[in-house]
């Protein structure tokens, strides 16, 4: 080979760290010759019920048609949303999992003469998009493990084309208030696109709840993303979807594969919005099990970030590598933050009754022999 071909890669590219995604159990398993039943994965912020049933059958009946390319224009699920929401079927686009959505927002909407910003600690997605077209990043410190919005709006510049925010936010589980958000957009020129990614909003409820979806109508620059991987359950099948007003989901539908999200996933995502049971389970096991997991972790003396959505970012008082290592050898996985920036936390799911418990155990012993 007389090329070198990661020297040939494109700018943006050649200094991309990949996506680390949580260690699979299948993976531990074969390393340590453990049984894979006995493992518990709370790595990746996924849905501990299962899948729901309705998702289930809803597959199932659309096997036969698998020799058939899916719906490309994803007809009854934006329907489907657009009922939800009120909205037109115009202002959605289909993603393969909201990933997806925000490449295509970076595709759509910037170039290598641009700038990105988002927040320190915010969800490793944005800086590999930015990083991938090539555009500029602009990382602004977080503020209490937050966004620090006032900062955000005062890096704004000639040159800024999108803005993430991530509500609640991933690995931290921060959350900006709808009235902090409010005054936010009514300080960013139309012009700058602002991507409210609401991937656990589904878990908030109440007055505090995050919701980009009533503030559309008001701020055109508006882009709402929100995904079936979390309190929906199906993260395996990839689908989310992207909201915004006509003129901009047009454009990302411009550069959308044609056949992004396939057609299992458009009848179980169907099928899941009329599972309102599924959901409820969904939220409460995610209430009792974030109750569970803030209690045990602050008995054992560790500094917890307040979470609203499916996972806890735990300060584990030293350099959490070692710790995560220990956790594996324990046969609990859980999710190292310090490509964050944040290198004495983890970052624990939450799972069932049993699993937050064993994985308790585990962390106490952990910390006890380290
Ligand atoms: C999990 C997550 C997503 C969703 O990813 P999918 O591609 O829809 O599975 C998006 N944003 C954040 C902040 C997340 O944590």
């Amino acid at each position: 080979m007389s090329c070198d071909y990661t020297a040939l890669a494109a700018p943006g590219v050649q200094g991309l760290q990949p996506y680390q995604p949580g260690k699979p159990i299948e993976e531990l398993a074969r390393e340590l010759g453990l049984d894979p039943a006995g493992i518990v994965k709370l790595a990746s912020n996924e849905n501990p019920l299962g899948p729901s049933g309705k998702a289930l059958a809803a597959m199932q009946a659309a096997l036969p048609e698998l020799c058939r390319y899916p719906d490309g224009n994803g007809f009854a699920l934006k329907q489907k949303l657009a009922e939800r929401f009120a909205l037109g079927v115009d202002q959605i686009t289909l993603g393969n999992g909201s990933n997806d959505v925000l490449e295509l927002i970076a595709r759509g909407f910037a170039d290598r003469d641009s700038e990105i910003i988002y927040s320190q600690h915010a969800f490793a997605v944005y800086p590999l998009v930015t990083q991938a077209i090539g555009a500029h990043h602009v990382q602004v410190p977080a503020k209490n493990w937050g966004h620090d919005l006032p900062a955000m709006a005062a890096a704004v510049t000639e040159r800024t084309r999108i803005i993430f925010i991530a509500n609640p936010n991933n690995p931290t589980g921060t959350v900006v208030g709808q009235g902090a958000l409010t005054g936010f957009l009514e300080q960013i020129p139309e012009r700058v696109v602002v991507v409210l990614d609401e991937a656990y909003c589904e878990y908030m409820h109440g007055d505090d709840a995050a919701d980009g979806i009533p503030l559309l109508a008001r701020f055109p620059n508006l882009i709402v993303s929100r995904t079936f991987s979390k309190a929906w359950g199906l993260a395996g099948l990839r689908v989310g979807y992207g909201i915004a007003n006509a003129q901009i989901t047009n454009v990302l539908n411009r550069v959308r594969q044609p056949f992004n999200v396939d057609s299992l996933a458009q009848a179980a995502a169907v099928a899941v919005l009329d599972d309102a049971d599924y959901l409820a389970e969904a939220c409460r096991v995610n209430s009792a099990g974030l109750q569970q997991l803030n209690q045990g972790l602050e008995a054992l003396g560790l500094e917890v970030i307040p979470s609203a959505a499916n996972f806890v970012a735990v300060d584990v008082g030293r350099d959490a590598g070692p710790v995560y290592e220990g956790l594996l050898r324990r046969g609990v996985i859980v999710r190292p933050v310090a490509a964050y920036g944040m290198p004495r936390h983890l970052r624990i799911s939450v799972g069932l009754e049993a699993e937050n418990r064993q994985c308790l155990s585990a962390l106490a012993a952990v910390l006890a022999e380290l």
